[in-house]
C-alpha cells in the first residue's frame, strides 16, 4: 500500500504507468543472449549517424554550461526548413513534452479531452494526470472516426488528439478530411495534430499541415527526432502553432527543456539529408518484407504509413510475444490499446527483420 496514494492528485491515484517497449539490456540479463532484436519502440535501425555523433563530439565540452533556452539555433534551422516562424516553434523534451505542455497549460478537470480507441497511450495517460473527464471515441477500422470525434467535440472539450499516423495502428487520415476537421473546431477547442511518423507516410498522401497554424490558431502540430531522425535517446521534439499558443507554451516549459547535446543532435540530423533519405527506403523495404511474409502466413496486418506494423496474430498475443522474447526478439502487444490479437512489430534492418520472420514462423507452429 502506498501511503502517499491518498496525498496525490485524484487523476494521479487512477493512473497507471505507460509500458515501455522492453529494453534490450533487460532481456540481455534474464536470457543471457548475445544476441537481442528489438523491434519494440519504433526506433530508428540505423544507429547513430555520422553527422549527430560529431555534433555531440564538438559539444562535449560545453556540458558544464547551461544549454541554450531559447533553442535559438534550432529554431532557426526548422525555420528555415519548414517555413515558419521562429516564433511559431516550442521545443520540447521529446514531443511528449510539447503534448504535457498543452495539457498543462490549457486543461483542468473541469475540461474533457477527446481522443480516439486504439490511438497513442499517452493522450488518456496525461488526460488523467490533470483530472480532466477522457472522451474515448471508438475507431473505426482502427482508425480514428473523425465525424464521430467532432460529434464528441462540447462546450466542457479543450483538447482534441489527433495521431496522423496513429501509433499502434499506423492508420492514415486523408488530407482533406484533417482539414476539414480541424476547420470545424469551435475555438475553445485545442487540436495537437500528432505527426511523430510525418516523415515515413508517402508525399503522395502526407498531411502536409505546417501553413495550418495561420488559419487554425488553435492548432498545434507536433512532430519528433526520435523516429525518423534516430534520435529517440536524447529527448527532443517541437511544436508548430500559432504565435499566440507558442507564447503561452513557453511560459509553462521548463526554462531549459531541451538539453544541450539533442539541441546539437537535432541541428545536425535535420541538414542530414542522406540519413533521412535512408531511413525512409530501409523502412519501405523493410514494410514489403513484413508484410510479404504476414501475407505467406495468412496473417493480416492494418496498413500502415508509419515505421511500424500491427499484425493479428489470430489469437491472444501475449504467449506469442513471450515465446518471442524467448527467442531474442522483442516487439510489442498491445492489449492496453484494446488489441489483445495483435503485436506490433517496429521495422528493423533486412536481417532484423528476417530475424522476426523466422522466430514468428517457429513460435506459431510451436517450436
Ligand atoms: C513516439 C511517439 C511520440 C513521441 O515520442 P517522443 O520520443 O516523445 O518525441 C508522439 N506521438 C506518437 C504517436 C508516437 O508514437
Amino acid at each position: 500500500m502506498n501511503r502517499f496514494l491518498e496525498l496525490a492528485l485524484a487523476g494521479v491515484q487512477q493512473l497507471v504507468p505507460y509500458v515501455p517497449g522492453k529494453p534490450v539490456d533487460e532481456l540481455q540479463r534474464e536470457l543471457g543472449l548475445t544476441e537481442i532484436v528489438k523491434l519494440a519502440s519504433n526506433e530508428n535501425p540505423l544507429g547513430t549517424g555520422a553527422k549527430v555523433a560529431a555534433a555531440i563530439q564538438a559539444t562535449l565540452p560545453e556540458l558544464t554550461r547551461y544549454p541554450d533556452g531559447s533553442g535559438f539555433a534550432l529554431k532557426a534551422a526548422l525555420s528555415g526548413k519548414l517555413g515558419v516562424a521562429p516564433e511559431q516553434i516550442t521545443l520540447g523534451n521529446g514531443s511528449s513534452e510539447i503534448l504535457e505542455l498543452v495539457m498543462r497549460t490549457f486543461v483542468s478537470p473541469e475540461h474533457e479531452v477527446v481522443f480516439s480507441q486504439h490511438a497513442f497511450a499517452l493522450y488518456p495517460i496525461l488526460t488523467q494526470a490533470v483530472g480532466a473527464r477522457a472522451r474515448k471515441v471508438p475507431a473505426k477500422n482502427f482508425g480514428h472516426d473523425l465525424a464521430a470525434m467532432r460529434a464528441a467535440v462540447n462546450e466542457n472539450t479543450r483538447v482534441v488528439f489527433i495521431a496522423n499516423p496513429n501509433n499502434p495502428t499506423g492508420t492514415l487520415l486523408a488530407r482533406e478530411d484533417v482539414e476539414q476537421f480541424v476547420a470545424s473546431l469551435p475555438t475553445h477547442v485545442l487540436c495537437v495534430l500528432d505527426e511523430a511518423y510525418y516523415e515515413f507516410v508517402d508525399p503522395a498522401v502526407r498531411t502536409e499541415s505546417l501553413q495550418w497554424p495561420e488559419r487554425y490558431p488553435n492548432l498545434i502540430i507536433a512532430r519528433t527526432f526520435s523516429k525518423a531522425y534516430g534520435l529517440a535517446g536524447l529527448r527532443i521534439g517541437y511544436g508548430i502553432s500559432s504565435i499566440e499558443v507558442a507564447d503561452l507554451l513557453n511560459r509553462v516549459r521548463q526554462p531549459f527543456n531541451s538539453n544541450m547535446l539533442a539541441l546539437a543532435a537535432a541541428e545536425a540530423a535535420l541538414g542530414d539529408v542522406d540519413y533521412l533519405a535512408q531511413t525512409i527506403a530501409v523502412n519501405n523495404v523493410g514494410m514489403q518484407q513484413l508484410t510479404t511474409a504476414f501475407k505467406e502466413l495468412g496473417l493480416e496486418w492494418i496498413p500502415s504509413s508509419g515505421n511500424f506494423v500491427s499484425v493479428d496474430v489470430g489469437q491472444n498475443a501475449l504467449p506469442l510475444y513471450e515465446a518471442l522474447l524467448q527467442k531474442g526478439v522483442i516487439v510489442r502487444p498491445v492489449a492496453n490499446y484494446e488489441m489483445p490479437n495483435h503485436l506490433r512489430v517496429s521495422i528493423g534492418t533486412e536481417r532484423e527483420n528476417q530475424i522476426f520472420i523466422q522466430a514468428l514462423i517457429e513460435v506459431l507452429r510451436g517450436v
